[in-house]
């Protein structure tokens, strides 16, 4: 696959292998020997969990190594019904990270995008950087199973925003982006992100936050008895937050997890749209009541709106050249096409 260590992005010192989806997780699921689905744009790599591979210097291994030895029992009690603490869901957020800029890397290198784009941000660059999101569902009558969804499109290539992980029963669609949940949680007010001549750059302008929570804090995610919505804001990623006068308020400091390391608390909508601060103290059981298997083709359908919604909620799409501007337009279409061939799958399951 490719020369760069996945983690820290530089010629893998003593090179080890990392697995993208970790093996105790495709052998809990039954599917370590299995192949893996990327979806249409990567269509002739058919590769097994077992394979899918990156390498890594061995010092960034053993320290990943540590965040799955502590997430493998969080994920499994959380399946299991057992109550979580605020801490326990700050490292689940942070694996999520981790496997969705892994699917990212493994898209870029096997769509063969990888000399175009330069994966500037490896594992290390983007793990609890920005805003993060999980809402987790649940099916009825599905057996084991493991995939992931929504890594294939090309807007997800370009910006690794928002993917699907099914998981047995448990289907996670987790979502990161700079300012996602912060304007709706209280947190300070991330405006619009603008382009500048260079297509990735992206300038953070920051206002004073609201203080309250207001709901729906992301689209039209609303809370069900079906649905656990956690959000989390995150200013690890913020230049200098500790010096601005948005982020040192008694709001901030007392909704954090750890505010000397950017790390925002975690807020959790259940059964009503009632938005939760859990307490540092408290757990609460994440898993929700279970629906008909059908659901998981709109949730498909979903991780690609939601895609498309953070593109064009979190970013100026309009504010570079015209090219830049169409290029992004074309994004969002080619997601529209996938959402319709997601409809068209549906009605024919009914
Ligand atoms: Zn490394």
């Amino acid at each position: 696959m490719s020369k760069f260590c996945i983690f820290c992005g530089n010629k893998p010192e003593n090179k080890n292998k990392e697995h993208i989806i970790p093996q105790w997780l495709s052998k809990h699921t039954n599917r370590f020997h299995k192949v893996c689905e990327f979806g249409e744009s990567v269509t002739t790599a058919k590769i097994p969990f077992s394979a899918l591979t990156f390498p890594a210097c061995t010092k960034c291994n053993d320290t990943f190594g540590k965040l799955e030895a502590a997430v493998k029992p969080i994920l499994l009690d959380l399946m299991d019904s057992k109550p979580l603490d605020a801490t326990q869901i700050s490292l689940l957020l942070d694996w999520f990270d981790k496997i969705r800029v892994g699917l990212w890397l493994s898209e870029l290198t096997l769509s063969k995008k990888v000399d175009k784009i330069d994966p500037k941000f490896h594992i290390n660059d983007r793990l609890g950087q920005k805003d993060r999101v999980l809402i987790i569902e649940r099916l009825q009558d599905v057996g084991e199973g493991l995939a992931f969804v929504g890594t294939n499109s090309p807007l997800f290539v370009e910006m690794p925003s928002a993917f699907a992980l099914i998981i047995n029963d448990f289907v996670f669609v987790n979502a990161s982006e700079y300012g996602l949940v912060s304007n709706k949680l209280g947190f300070p007010q991330f405006r619009k992100m603008q382009f500048t001549t260079d297509r990735n750059a992206q300038i953070l302008d920051i206002g004073m936050g609201r203080h309250k929570t207001t709901h729906p804090v992301v689209s039209d995610y609303n809370a069900s008895p079906t649905r656990t919505l956690i959000y989390q804001p995150m200013f690890r990623g913020v230049p200098e937050y500790a010096a601005s006068k948005e982020f040192t308020t008694p709001y901030v400091l007392n909704h954090s997890l750890n505010y000397d390391t950017g790390t925002g608390g975690i807020f959790i909508q259940r059964g009503d749209n009632q938005i939760k601060y859990l307490d540092a103290d408290k757990k609460i059981s994440l898993a929700p009541r279970s629906q008909h298997s059908d659901r998981v083709y709109q949730i498909i359908q979903e991780v690609f709106k939601l895609q498309n919604h953070i593109l064009s909620s979190r970013v100026d799409i309009d504010s570079g050249t015209k090219l830049q501007s169409a290029f992004w337009r074309n994004m969002i279409g080619q997601n529209n096409m996938l959402i319709a061939a997601y409809q068209k799958t549906l009605a024919r399951q009914k």
